[in-house]
């Protein structure tokens, strides 16, 4: 009788838990006939590689940076739509974010990925050194035109099989504006979309084909913008009379700079002045510093965040001038799903790395040698999912930590990248619109494909990645969000750079019905390589 009382309370319990696959359904299709599926993808993902190479190319030629991702955006969405997806735009206060779904009823699987690009990384792809197609550009320094291509391509090779084989779920897919600010994806969850989600498939350019579970490498943050106001004067006629903002701005950083011998060894803090005044002879009546405060956990990157909210007042005090701050991203660090890691892994082993050809690897190479990588081309041997570090490594951050504490995620990385790069710099480009990143996004597409279809198929796994979320990753540690209601997506950023620029790239932008690919219609043999180790060693010396 007990029993049944404390198990009709359980029962209520997981009713009332919104939206989420609760019971223990029975597998939907057979393990043979998985398997059976899991090759048809494949075959449908080969017969999309003229796709992925268009998508790949096109948003490299875009080149846009975060919140300003209007052509990648417009162009991803008109081809959802035309397969029959339906695209919600302008999602959480975003121009360029959108919310693609396709299917009905559950599970829910989001693919998500990031868009945008690096200031100045604009760079000629498959030509081994520096060089522009626009100086000072944006560009791809990091790889972000190749995720959508692997997820959408992916997206279409499901969608014929499940509708073929009258598997019901639903299909979400989601962009990552403004990664490199860090400044969607906590506003995607505050604003309620993930939650309906069962399980978010994240996707991340990389330079082999890998997954990975639970905490790991790398570090959260808060940016923070740091807005000083003061008293403009002549700056020679009656500088007594004004109050310099920017005075406060270079205490502000002179005093982190001192407090930072006093922090953590794991904590990683930078700043750019982004308002340093107008011009020397006016007494900066504003100025304005914007910080990275990067942590391994949320208490520390608060702690972090604090302090530097107290040392802007204190540069307040010292210059009588007045400060505020707003959030302009956010990220929490990141833990990955335990069971989702593992299913995807299985599904890496089978898919396995790209056959690269003699060209790929002397490109690798050349570029490697030309950033002072060690020269070991790239991967021939998948890495192996492990458990996490006891010692976690501090390093860089992204934002899919914040829906990755609330709901089971995991990110595939897929090889569409040199190793050895320094990252975010252009040489990080130079592979990114070359068969080295059309065949890396083919095979990460042939593995979100497959996992997605396994997780369609088997309601026990959505089931295992709740339990491990509910029991293990969050039993101690909840989400705790660093934007309130308040705060708007920073969606003027980057504007005036865009505006500068894109004129000139227009010119560039990939044409898909006149050109085989992005190389073809810049003329540029693949790959291009210096001929002698004398120039090489200029290239060094010119970074
Ligand atoms: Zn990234």
């Amino acid at each position: 009788m007990r029993h049944d009382a404390r198990f009709s309370v359980l029962l209520i319990a997981v009713l009332l838990l919104p939206g989420r696959v609760t019971a223990q359904e029975k597998q939907r299709v057979s393990d043979k006939q998985l398997q059976k599926l899991s090759d048809d993808l494949v075959t449908e993902v080969e017969s999309l590689q003229k796709l992925t190479q268009v998508m790949v190319d096109k948003i490299f030629s875009f080149s846009e940076l975060g919140f300003q991702e209007i052509e990648t955006s417009k162009y991803l969405v008109g081809l959802l739509r035309q397969n029959g997806f339906e695209v919600k735009e302008g999602i959480a206060g975003m121009p360029t974010a959108w919310w693609a779904t396709w299917g009905s009823g559950k599970p829910v699987i989001a693919f998500g990925s990031d868009i945008d690009g690096i200031p100045k990384s604009n760079q000629k792809p498959a030509v081994a050194w520096h060089e522009a197609l626009i100086e000072g550009a944006p560009g791809h320094g990091e790889g972000h035109n190749s995720g959508q291509a692997v997820n959408v391509t992916a997206a279409l090779a499901l969608k014929k099989v499940m509708e073929r084989e009258g598997i019901p779920g639903t299909l979400v897919l989601w962009p990552g504006v403004a990664e490199e600010l860090v400044g969607a994806k906590a506003w995607f969850v505050r604003d309620g979309y993930f939650k309906d989600v069962d399980i978010v498939l994240f996707t991340h350019v990389g330079n082999n084909l890998g997954v990975s579970w639970g905490g790991g490498d790398g570090t959260g943050l808060v940016s923070t913008e740091f807005l000083f106001e003061g008293e403009s004067a002549h700056g020679a006629g009656a500088p007594w009379r004004g109050r310099s903002a920017l005075d406060a701005v270079e205490l502000m950083d002179v005093g982190w700079n001192f407090r930072r011998e006093h922090l953590r060894p794991l904590q990683r803090s930078h700043y750019v002045i982004s308002d340093g005044g107008d011009q020397p002879n006016v007494v900066p009546q504003n100025a304005a510093v914007w910080y990275y405060f990067r942590e391994m956990d949320y208490d520390n990157i608060k702690r972090n965040y604090d302090i530097g909210v107290k040392m802007s007042e204190a540069a307040a005090m010292m210059t009588d001038t007045k400060v505020t701050h707003r959030i302009l991203g956010t990220a929490w660090p990141r833990h990955f799903s335990k069971p989702v890691a593992e299913a995807m892994q299985r599904n890496i082993e089978k898919v396995g790395l790209p056959t690269w050809t003699a060209e790929d690897q002397m490109l690798a190479r050349a570029v490697q040698r030309v950033v002072g990588g060690d020269t070991t081309g790239l991967a021939m041997k998948l890495v192996r999912v492990g458990s996490p570090p006891e010692q976690p490594q501090s390093g860089g951050s992204d934002d899919i930590g914040d829906i990755s504490w609330n709901v089971p995620t995991v990110t595939l990385r897929f090889p569409s990248n040199i190793p050895e790069l320094p990252g975010h710099n252009w040489s990080n480009a130079i592979a990114m619109a070359t068969p080295i990143a059309h065949k890396g996004a083919t095979a990460g597409a042939k593995v979100m494909a497959m996992s997605a279809l396994e997780l369609f198929a088997k309601p026990a796994l959505v089931q295992q990645a709740w339990d491990y979320f509910r029991n293990v990753q969050t039993k101690d540690q909840h989400y705790i969000p660093f934007i309130t209601a308040n705060d708007p997506p920073a969606t003027w950023l980057n504007k005036d750079i865009m505006e500068r620029f894109r004129s000139e790239l227009r010119k560039y932008y990939y044409d898909e019905t006149r050109f085989g690919s992005l190389l073809e219609q810049l003329g540029i043999t693949y790959p291009t390589l210096r001929k002698t180790a004398t120039s090489d060693a200029n290239d060094r010396t010119s970074r």
